[in-house]
């Protein structure tokens, strides 16, 4: 399973659960614009990856895997970029 998350321009996080965190417009660091969806086909952005596990008490409790949407460099859905993955090169 897997939450969106929201980033910026520049490639900050501003939120890897925009269901529990909504996120801003603007990015609280720098001020750039803040994304949810890719720029290109409006994927959500895959923010954390979790599974649910037992809990001590037979509660079952999120564990978090690991943040998606750096590790990605482009949009699994379009395959284009995001344009944080690569802010020093642009393609001509
Ligand atoms: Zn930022
Ligand atoms: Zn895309």
């Amino acid at each position: 399973m897997i939450t969106h998350a929201a980033v910026c321009r520049i490639g900050h996080v501003v939120s890897d659960d925009i269901a529990a965190s909504p996120a801003p417009m603007r990015c609280r660091l720098c001020g750039a614009r803040v994304w949810t969806v890719c720029p290109s086909c409006e994927a959500p952005l895959p923010g954390l990856q979790f599974t649910m596990i037992q809990g001590s008490e037979g509660t079952l409790v999120r564990r978090m895997l690991q943040t998606q949407v750096q590790a990605t460099e482009g949009c699994l859905a379009c395959h284009e970029p995001y344009p944080w993955s690569f802010p020093n090169q642009r393609h001509a």
